[in-house]
């Protein structure tokens, strides 16, 4: 079986989706790969590199694609390549099914496999492949360097010969995968850590990183079965709302990364609340390309407001793409593994196994 790999969209995302590391792994299992030509060579991974493990490389992208059985990806390939695919090839990567719905069912009806990696559950037996913790880890962990770097003051409380410098007083808006990351980073660094979140059970979680959780007093848990945050009410907004306001007229950097799952990103840091920081002080909005938690974001630039920088990106792993792109081609190399009938040398679609069935997109 044949595993395939080629570069698409490369100024918007610089990731790869199979590091030499990763393609030693699948050799070893069984399968051969092809990759087009200097696949790697922009995070430092060289042609030689791969071929010396026994890779193809090749200049021809069609016919790349031509003679997969797996053909790995970030995201959906250009229209062109996706209508020269075949009946039966199997395509993974994260596609956002929601957003290119008519183009997955296009490639479902000519009986291609579609596997995208964001909708797997999150369950024990999944998080070796769990895209989405893999990758928010690393940008709750950029955000807070980028928010330092923008920074004006010191952030760990120094005592000098010449005076005290106060510690950093960081806030941490939804204390997820990326939240948790941010909280630790930031601990790390020096910094006094607040966090807030709308699910009880991360109290507990931003705790033990030494963070201290603000609690929106006599509110509900508004968490999902499933673990995910549901949207809050009009009352839970205005308490949050108040307890966010007095809190930040003395928070020097704000961190947001609150999501809903499905829904635009709520908007918690308002332009009013803006206004009572202190000047220097920096927000970095996770959220923006969902819409932003803050008022006055706008993707890949840095508003000023009151002397607050608020700043947010398109891929902020496109910052450490190197680490993204190992840790994002092991996930799809444990989701393969499963999703390999070794013995048969062929795709085993058993959907009975949640992990298959939740990600295969029909
Ligand atoms: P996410 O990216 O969907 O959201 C980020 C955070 O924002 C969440 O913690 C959410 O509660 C919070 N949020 C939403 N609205 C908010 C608001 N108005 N104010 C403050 N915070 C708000 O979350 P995620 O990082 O994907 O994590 C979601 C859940 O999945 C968590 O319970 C996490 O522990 C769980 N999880 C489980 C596994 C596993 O078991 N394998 C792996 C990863 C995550």
């Amino acid at each position: 079986m044949r595993i395939v790999s080629i570069l698409e969209n490369q100024n918007i995302d610089k990731r790869i989706a199979i590091t030499p590391e990763i393609a030693k792994k699948y050799i070893a299992l069984g399968f051969q790969i092809t990759l087009v030509e200097k696949y790697g060579e922009h995070l430092g991974f060289k042609d030689s590199d791969y071929k010396e493990l026994g890779v193809e490389i090749s200049t021809d992208e069609t016919q790349i694609l031509s003679k997969a059985n797996i053909i790995i990806q970030l995201g959906l390939l250009s229209d062109e390549n996706l209508s020269n695919l075949k009946e039966n090839q199997t395509l993974i990567g994260v596609f956002n099914p929601y957003n290119n719905k008519e183009k997955i069912e296009n490639l479902s009806k000519k009986n291609i496999n579609v596997f995208s990696l964001e909708m797997l559950p999150r369950i024990t037996r999944a998080q070796s492949m769990d895209i989405l913790s893999s990758q928010a880890n690393l940008a709750g962990y950029k955000t807070v360097i980028e928010s330092f770097a923008n920074f004006e003051k010191a952030i760990p409380m120094m005592m000098t010969a010449a005076g005290t410098i106060p510690a950093a007083k960081v806030l941490v808006v939804g204390a997820g995968v990326a939240g948790l990351q941010a909280i630790a980073t930031a601990k790390r660094m020096g910094a006094i850590v607040f966090a807030t979140d709308v699910r009880m059970a991360s109290k507990e979680q931003v705790e033990s990183l030494g963070g201290k959780f603000l609690t929106v007093e006599g509110s509900e848990n508004l968490e999902t079965e499933g673990g995910y945050a549901k949207e809050a009410s009009e009352e839970f907004k205005k308490k949050q709302e108040d307890l966010l306001a007095e809190t930040l007229k003395k928070i020097d950097i704000v961190i947001c990364t609150a999501l809903i799952p499905g829904k635009k990103a709520p908007l918690i840091i308002k332009g009013s609340m803006i206004d009572n920081m202190q000047s220097g002080s920096v927000i970095y909005d996770l959220a923006a390309v969902q819409g932003g938690n803050a008022e006055f974001t706008e993707v890949d630039k840095v508003v000023v407001k009151n002397g607050v920088k608020i700043m947010g990106e398109t891929n902020i792993l496109n910052k450490l793409p190197v680490s993204a792109s190992n840790l994002y081609s092991k996930n799809v190399f444990n989701f393969v593994s499963n999703l390999y009938d070794k013995e048969n040398n062929k795709i085993n679609i058993n959907l009975e196994d949640e992990i298959i069935e939740k990600t295969l997109i029909k």
